[in-house]
This record gives C-alpha cells, structure tokens and sequence, in this order.
C-alpha cells in the first residue's frame, strides 16, 4: 500500500516536472528566437571580419601538416577572444584544441584548414592565372570554414557570457584533410571523449545540411615501398633488383584487380619514388595509394589485398616491401536530430543576395571550365545558387565518391556538416579553378550566411537540452546500432607530419611576398589588382 502511494506521489511529481519542463523550454524558446535574431543581425555587420580572415587565410597557401602561418593566425584570433589554446594535440605541430566556456554542454565546431597541390590561382578572375606557378592553392576552399566557424562562436560566446548559459565551446582545425590525415587521431587519442555534440563546416555551393548515410567513401591511404639493390643499368643490369619493377607490377596487378572490385570502390596512385636517373637500377622506389570503398569491412578488404600484392610483387622481383598507413576516413554518417535543428535555420537564414558581378563571375567561370548543365542533385547549374538546397535523408544511390575524415568523429560523437555557399557550382574540385571565387564577395557572403546557421544552431543546442539528448538517442540506436567504428589507424601509428615539408619549404618564401595585407589594403582582391569580376586576361598585365 505504501509502495502504491509512493509510486503516485512519484508519478504527480514526474508530471509536475513534465510540465514544468514544458515552460521552461516554452519560455526559452522566446528567449532563444530573440537571441537567435539579435545575432543575425549583429552578423549583418561582421562582413569585414568575414572578408579579411578568409582572404588572409587563402594568401597563406598551406598544405596539409604544414599549415603554420594559418594555424598561428587564427589562434591568435581566439586567444584575443579569450579562448585557451591547447597547441600540437595528437603529436601533429599545426593541430590545436581551443576553449571557452564552462560545463555542459561540450560542443565541438571544426573544419578543415588545408590546400592542394599546384592549384595557386589568382581570385576574382575568369581564367586560369596562377599568383605562383605550381605553387600550393585554396582550390578547395578550405581557407573560408575555420573563419565562419571563429565568427560564430564569437558571437554565441558574447549572448553566453551576458546570460550566463552554461556550457563549452571547443574549435578545432582539420589538418591535412586533403590527406585524411588527422580527425581519426584526434579520436584515437581522446579529444572528443567529453563533446556532447559536433558541427562541422564545409565550403560547397548552396547552403545545406544532410543526415544518416552520406552516400560517400571511406578509405586507408597507404604508402608502399621498396627496396632492391642498384647495378649500372647498362654495364650490369642483371646484377640489380629494381624497386621501381616492383611500384609497377603492383600498379598492374591492382590494375587487373579493379575488374573484380565492386563498383563502388576507388583506387588511385602516384609513384612517389620512381628511382634517381635511367642509368642506376633503381634500388629503392615507392607507390602510393588511396583505397576507397562504402564500408569498413569492404575497405579492410581492400586494404589486406593491396598489403599481398605489395608482397607478392617483392617475391617476384627480390625487393624487400615495406607499407606505411598514412591517412584514414570511414564512410560519411551524419546526425538526424541536429540537421534538422539546423535545417530550420537554413530556411529562416536563406541564400546571399548575389550581385550581378558575383554572377557574371560565376558564369564566365562555368564557361571556362565547361562546367554539367545540372548538378549531381538535380538542379540546374546556371550562375549561383538562388535557391536553398532541401534537407536530404540518407542518400539513395551512390553519388559522392569521395571521403572525409569527419567520418571518424562522426561516428564517436553525434556531428552534421554545415554545408555554405561560397563556391561556385559546377566547378571539377581539387582545381585551380575551384580558387577562384574563394577570396571574393562570392566566398564572403557566403560565409557571413553560413556564421549565421552555425551561430543559431549553436544557441538552439545550448538552450534545448532535447536536441543534444535526441541526437545521442540517434546516434546509439539508429547509426551505430548494427555498425560498430573500427578504427583503421592502430594505437601507435604515427600522423604523417612529414608529408608536404619539401613542397612549402620551397613555396613558403615566394608565397610569402603575397600574404594579405589588411592595413594597407580592403580585400585581397585589391592587394592583387584585380578589378572584380576580371573578366579577360588584361593586356601587358
Ligand atoms: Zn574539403
């Protein structure tokens, strides 16, 4: 009988706490609008802000792991900022956590900060000029997410501080993205073992988010190499054993072997050590490969197979085969409960108000590089997106090959991935051309809009407990239910930090002569003389 009244009285005040609950969310829920519209409107006036991080960033041209001078200028951002800094997390120099704030919740914002190779290209122009011939470039656009994700937390950070919400922010880089080359690390090595939640950003050509199954791959890269004994090539070639014979009976091998792949698999390689001159036998040689593939076991599969090969091919030509992983992502899965918090934001936010030089920029660049008539998702390509991409579900048909690592966190702690309008669509990726609207009015705005979704987003996960709690539930009885995160990177594997030196070691001092300048000029585009948009190549320039 006591029990009975005691679970009575334990249901009156579970209903009592139910409805008050009710209120206090009823009653946030005002508050949160009014702070949500009172940061896009102060983000109306961060243009300037926008403008001279991404610009600094995309002069600085740095590669994976060896992304110094970006690294150092955007903590220096946060340490102003009042964040605390935490440099060289999981053993990678360029690789940092920053904080601010106190207690829960924990969310993480990231995004890559990166280049690619031999994409130096001149902003704000419809053809191909390099600022450095073969020099690295943000052909990616990799320069813009870290500053819209700065900016965002900047902004929460002030309506935190003056309302006393609880919570911490934590902002990190991808370093060596292009490389898959760090956020399995970061996992690996406990970094986000207290996030509650992660927002990722990632420069694209709409504004966007999706969910559950991203419909791309994940991969190991892993480098092979050889080891043979030299002779003189002419006087004595019987007396060598020549790595680089091994490098290319492999690359034939696996060659062969794709006809028996699946066909959502891709493989790729370049010869990183192909011997010194014709004349020596070459004695050591190397290949190295990205093996990609839509799930774990089918990419460990993959990945053991190569490993044979490479030995196989040592036996075959008596050179001894050693492999290094270098870089690791599994397949894209992303948060439901958060993409649809940010969604409704996306909605209220909108596209930038395009002018019509950043169209006729955007056009005369799809002209250039003969760009699809209608894009992947349906739509047509034509100018820039004037029209919001939809909340996408988990992809139906494969359509995106390729991978990042923000898979890996993805996959420990409930993450979406911002996707924001400051590229044009259409484009190849991983181009000279992919450059060059990403330090233009065209990466600004959309930049500026994609501060704002994270911003919003942000206070509605401080300030709705239901969101970060629906999105574990999603994450532990929806995504990882059946598929369990094997990492691919063992306990003690290294980050590649050596790869890339050689090529900023040379680039870094000419590219140094092209560093943005804010106190002597607006934009970079003005530092560069450019007149925006440069439509032909200006004689005698
Ligand atoms: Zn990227």
């Amino acid at each position: 009988m006591i029990y009975k009244k005691l679970i009575l009285l334990l249901a009156i005040v579970g209903f009592r706490g139910q409805i008050d609950a009710q209120n206090a969310v009823a009653v946030s829920n005002q508050k949160t609008e009014a702070w949500k519209k009172e940061i896009v409107n102060s983000l109306d006036g961060k243009y300037k802000s926008a403008q001279e991080m991404v610009d600094m960033v995309f002069s600085f041209s740095e590669l994976g792991f060896q992304e110094m001078e970006t690294s150092a200028y955007l903590t220096g951002i946060l340490k102003k900022n009042g964040f605390s800094i935490e440099p060289g997390i999981s053993g990678v120099p360029t690789a940092w956590l920053a904080k601010w704030g106190n207690g829960k919740p924990v969310i993480a914002l990231g995004s890559d900060i990166d280049c690619i190779p031999k994409a130096s290209q001149k902003p704000g122009v419809a053809y191909k000029e390099a600022i450095i011939e073969d020099a690295p470039g943000h052909g990616e656009g990799h320069n813009s997410g870290l500053p819209l994700v700065i900016l965002a937390a900047i902004e929460v950070k002030k309506i935190m501080e003056r309302e006393k919400i609880p919570g911490t922010l934590v902002i990190w880089p991808g370093v060596a993205e292009e490389l898959l080359g760090t956020k399995a690390w970061y996992i690996r090595d406990g970094y986000f073992k207290n996030v509650d939640a992660c927002i990722f950003t990632h420069v694209s050509s709409n504004l966007g988010v999706s969910w559950g199954d991203a419909g791309n791959t994940g991969l190991v890269s892993v480098e092979f190499k050889f080891e043979g004994s030299s002779a003189h090539a002419a006087g004595g070639p019987w007396r060598g054993k020549s790595a680089l014979d091994a490098v290319e009976l492999m690359d034939v091998a696996w060659n062969f072997k794709r006809e028996h792949l699946k066909p959502t698999q891709r493989s790729h390689y370049v010869i990183t050590d192909g011997g010194d001159q014709p004349n020596v036998v070459p004695s050591k040689a190397a290949v190295w490969y990205y093996l990609r593939e839509r799930n774990y076991e089918d990419i460990k599969s993959m990945y053991d197979e190569a490993i044979l090969y490479s030995k196989s091919v040592a036996e075959m030509t008596g050179t001894k085969v050693s492999h290094q992983l270098l870089g690791a992502a599994w397949p894209g899965h992303f948060n439901k409960p958060i993409a649809e918090a940010m969604y409704r934001n996306i909605k209220t936010i909108g596209l930038p108000t395009w002018d019509a030089a950043d169209q006729q920029l955007a056009r005369a660049v799809q002209k250039l590089v003969n760009a699809p008539k209608v894009s992947f998702r349906g739509q047509p390509i034509d100018g820039l997106a004037t029209k919001v991409d939809t909340l996408d579900g988990p992809a139906q048909n494969f359509m995106m090959a390729g991978s990042d690592d923000i898979a890996d966190i993805a996959w420990n702690v409930p993450t979406v991935v911002c996707r924001y309008p400051s590229n044009i669509p259409g484009l190849p990726g991983h181009n000279w051309a992919d450059a060059i609207a990403m330090a233009t009015p065209i990466a600004h705005k959309g930049v500026v809009a994609g501060t704002k979704v994270v911003a919003t987003t942000l206070v509605d996960m401080l300030t709705n407990p239901k969101i970060i709690a629906d999105a574990w539930d999603y994450h532990n009885n929806v995504q990882t239910k059946e598929v369990k995160y094997i990492p691919f990177i063992q306990t003690d594997t290294p980050p590649a930090i050596h790869l890339n030196k050689k090529i900023m070691d040379e680039f870094r001092p000419q590219l140094k002569k092209y560093y943005y300048d804010p106190s002597k000029y607006k934009t970079y585009l003005e530092q560069l003389g450019i007149q925006y948009p440069q439509l032909e190549k200006q004689s005698g320039g």
